[in-house]
């Protein structure tokens, strides 16, 4: 890292990751190098990192953003980075939750809309993503790293088993690619799964749709509460069964259709029409 400074008298640090905040760092520089290479022409970004952990995107960050900010949970590595990067004007390394962080508070408002990326502790990944999502309006390109499984989710087709609340979800704010996976081995120390490194692109779908983001929301997860019941089952709870059945008719649908056969586009068409 061409801007680390010495080892200071008052660093401290943390040799071991700590689990329980998902400290599985990457140790494989190619790796981090694609990820970064995933965000594009980062001179004229501001760039959030989210778990900049022992900074092994934050420097190649730091050298490709016209300004950076990474919020990191832990106080001992972000003392660490802090020091590591104190030369570096562009930087801000901040130690915060960033399920507590507003885009908008920590970027200012010259910033425009900014590039997220982040090798995230994986046991709030949706808690993160839906964090990014309700501030989609200060965000123009997000690439992370996720359990491979979870891709798999996210990136689902209707009709699979992958396919969920979460696929329907992000693709209401983004279009999403898988990039590449990486095996354990990639991390220190290696966690027990694979991971997979996604490129979100924001692209809001609610006006084309035409839906209100909380109500669609809402109806889709009353639509895939129980993955076992029929759309007709999970809908009769909120919704009257001769109205459901009028609806699933007039789409042309089978009665005993299930939500995870249904692209966004018809489950947008089934909301309208139950609304
Ligand atoms: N980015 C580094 C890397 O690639 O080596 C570290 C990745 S490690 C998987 C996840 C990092 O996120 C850790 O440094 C951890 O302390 C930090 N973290 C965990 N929970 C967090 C939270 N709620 N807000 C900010 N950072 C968090």
């Amino acid at each position: 890292m061409s801007s680390r400074k010495p080892v200071n008298a008052t660093r401290m640090r943390s040799f071991s990751g700590k689990a329980k905040l998902g400290q599985n760092f990457l140790r494989d520089p190619s790796a981090a190098r694609r990820i970064v290479d995933g965000l594009g022409d980062l001179s004229q970004s501001t760039v959030l990192e989210i778990g900049p952990g022992r900074g092994a995107l934050t420097s190649l960050l730091a050298e490709r953003a016209e300004k950076l900010i990474a919020v990191e949970i832990d106080e001992v590595l972000a003392r660490n980075l802090q020091l590591d990067f104190a030369e570096r004007k562009n930087v801000e390394i901040r130690r915060a939750n960033i399920l507590q962080v507003s885009i908008a508070e920590l970027t200012g408002s010259s910033a425009g809309r900014i590039k997220v990326v982040g090798n995230i502790p994986y046991y709030i990944t949706s808690d993160i993503l839906l964090h990014l999502f309700a501030q989609h309006q200060h965000i123009d390109l997000i690439v992370i790293m996720v359990q491979k499984e979870v891709a798999e989710r996210l990136t689902a087709q209707p009709g699979t088993r992958e396919y969920g609340l979460l696929t329907v979800t992000a693709r209401l704010f983004a279009d999403i690619e898988d990039l590449f996976t990486l095996a354990p081995a990639a991390f220190s120390p290696p966690p027990q799964v694979y991971s997979s490194v996604l490129r979100l692109r924001i692209s809001p779908k609610s006006g084309e749709l035409n839906v209100d983001v909380q109500q669609f929301l809402a109806f889709c997860k009353l639509a895939f509460a129980h993955k076992r019941k029929t759309l007709f089952n999970n809908l009769r709870r909120n919704y009257p069964e001769s109205e459901i059945r009028k609806t699933l008719q007039s789409l042309r649908l089978r009665q005993d259709i299930r939500a995870e056969a249904l692209r966004i586009e018809q489950l947008a068409s089934i909301h309208a029409s139950l609304s």
